[in-house]
């Protein structure tokens, strides 16, 4: 069936599997029911099992997109108060800078250059107790670079910084432990490795940033997380959420458990990640990250030829999408996700295609 559409290698929204396809073709059921709320009370259980969420942790589900997540989490636990470090290695670690400027949160950031890890040296260029919390998108998922995790762990436990991590594109990708990276709020959303539909953004909380929670005024009502927590109790959501999506996410956090846990889907993206790059070593493809994750590789053309004609060719003559970079980086590089519900044949087709289009 899925052979009739195109082959989606992108980094969300992507392939699904069937049981959570089916989800979405059925009527959109009310939801201010017990039946529903069983089922969000069960996914909350879920994501905080997932995430290795310490002893009284929540999780919030809002309707909106992992960028919406990712302003929540500044307008709501972070004040006027703070001082922030944000690590900036490419465009989503400066949405977080964005963020913070927009909502006159001061900050500092460590600028990163294209595929740059983040090193000790770097990390400890900035002084860590002027600083109240760090902000980090755990995969900087413009250029593929996965962030050493225990390093930052290390420097916010060193100075009890307050940890906010994006992990929208590591969750069920990379590993990640709230508990053992002492991660105060991790945000996730259901279109990357989740597979699901768009819509659903999920903020884990640790007791600690329930209290901060507490203690600020959050500047929007819609985004509120405290809102949210209090309707969450009942396994509701103050506002009309993207039902189907959140009956979605329930399927999927169920197949974690027969698809050996959070390790086995780990392990699972990892494969086709390295299938992928074993497959294209004899291409003129620089793989750009010095950090590589699981979830997507960058790659830059070394023929000369331009990375978003590489995308458009293979949209065009061969039904496969990858991910053109937006910016000054459209023409150097493009990015291949490894997540969704992807085969070692369909890697083989997007291998043939790369191949005839680097010619
Ligand atoms: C995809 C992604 C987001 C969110 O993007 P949306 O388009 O708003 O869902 C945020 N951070 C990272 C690291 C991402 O990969």
């Amino acid at each position: 069936m899925r052979d009739r559409n195109m082959l989606n290698f992108t980094i969300g929204p992507v392939m699904t599997w069937d049981e959570i396809l089916s989800i979405s073709s059925n009527q959109v059921p009310y939801f201010r029911t017990p039946e529903f709320s069983k089922i969000m009370l069960d996914n909350e259980k879920m994501m905080l099992n997932y995430s290795g969420a310490p002893e009284n942790s929540r999780c919030a589900f809002l309707t909106g997109s992992g960028s919406m997540g990712m302003e929540a989490a500044v307008t709501n636990f972070l004040s006027e108060k703070d001082r922030v470090l944000i690590i900036n290695g490419g465009s989503f670690g400066q949405r977080f800078v964005e963020l913070c400027e927009h909502h006159h949160i001061s900050y500092i950031d460590i600028q990163l250059s294209l595929g740059e890890a983040l090193t000790v040296d770097k990390l400890e260029c900035e002084d860590g107790s002027q600083f109240s919390a760090l902000l980090i998108n755990m995969h900087e998922t413009s250029t593929g670079v996965l962030y050493d995790m225990k390093l930052v762990a290390d420097y916010c436990k060193r100075y009890g910084l307050f940890l906010i991590v994006d992990a929208i594109s590591s969750f069920m990708a990379d590993w990640v432990d709230m508990t053992e990276l002492g991660i105060d709020v991790m945000i996730t959303s259901s279109q990357k490795a989740f597979a699901c539909a768009p819509g659903i953004t999920m903020i884990t909380m640790s007791s600690r940033a329930i209290s901060r929670l507490n203690e600020i005024i959050c500047s929007n009502v819609y985004m509120d997380l405290k809102l949210a927590l209090s309707n969450g109790e009942r396994g509701q959501t103050p506002f009309t959420p993207a039902v189907l999506t959140l009956l979605q996410i329930n399927k999927r956090l169920h197949m974690v458990d027969s698809r050996g846990g959070m390790t086995g889907e780990c392990k699972r993206v990892g494969e086709i990640a390295d299938y992928f790059r074993n497959k294209i070593v004899d291409l003129p493809l620089e793989n750009v990250s010095h950090s590589l994750s699981n979830a997507v590789t960058a790659l830059h053309p070394t023929n000369g030829q331009s990375a978003k004609e590489i995308c458009d060719k293979l949209k065009d003559q061969y039904g496969i999408w990858v991910c053109p970079n937006g910016g000054s980086m459209a023409d150097y590089v493009f990015r291949v996700g490894h997540i969704g519900n992807i085969s070692f044949v369909d890697i083989d087709r997007l291998a043939v295609g790369l191949k005839e289009c680097l010619n």
